[in-house]
């Protein structure tokens, strides 16, 4: 390898330096999941709270240990992966999590977390329509969209008929 340069990043810092570095940042990454997925789940005063601890999430009893975390979950691949969970109405533990990337998670949990449409209506199962896609859309909306796109047909929207003009 006589004669190659080294590459370094602009602060100097060798290749192995960089990974070092990456590696460590993982490490300190995956700590900090832990922590915030126990906030969210155990914290009253965790701004999250309502959606983790107060819907019932929690983390299984292995996973309260660190040691035991880590051991089943690992290093994330990347510092983008955070941790998420398969079934969003599932707990913490090794079957239900995963580490995904932001494109992954705002496929998965994000959307299904979600309780209301863009519009502010409730994702009840009967205001619910699952394209064959498995996105979900708001039933009054898309009555509103079909009432907007063919102006004289009537819809029900919130408990009353609506005239198109
Ligand atoms: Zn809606």
């Amino acid at each position: 390898m006589a004669g190659r340069e080294r590459e370094h990043d602009k602060r100097g810092r060798s290749k192995p330096q960089m990974r070092s570095l990456e590696s460590n940042w993982r490490k300190v990454k995956t700590y900090v999941a832990w922590q915030h997925m126990k906030s969210r789940c155990f914290r009253r005063s965790d701004p999250a709270f309502k959606d983790y601890g107060g819907r019932g999430i929690t983390v299984c009893r292995r996973w309260l240990k660190f040691k035991n975390f880590f051991f089943d979950m690992g290093l994330p691949p990347t510092c983008t992966h955070s941790l998420d969970r398969i079934d969003n109405d599932g707990s913490y533990s090794k079957k239900n999590c995963r580490w995904a990337t932001p494109l992954q998670q705002s496929r998965n949990s994000r959307s299904a977390m979600k309780t209301h449409c863009i519009n502010g209506h409730e994702y009840t199962p009967a205001n619910t329509y699952r394209k064959p896609t498995g996105a979900r859309n708001c039933r009054i909306c898309l009555r509103a969209n079909d009432l907007r796109r063919q102006p004289r047909k009537k819809a029900w929207i919130d408990g009353r008929w609506v005239y198109g003009t």
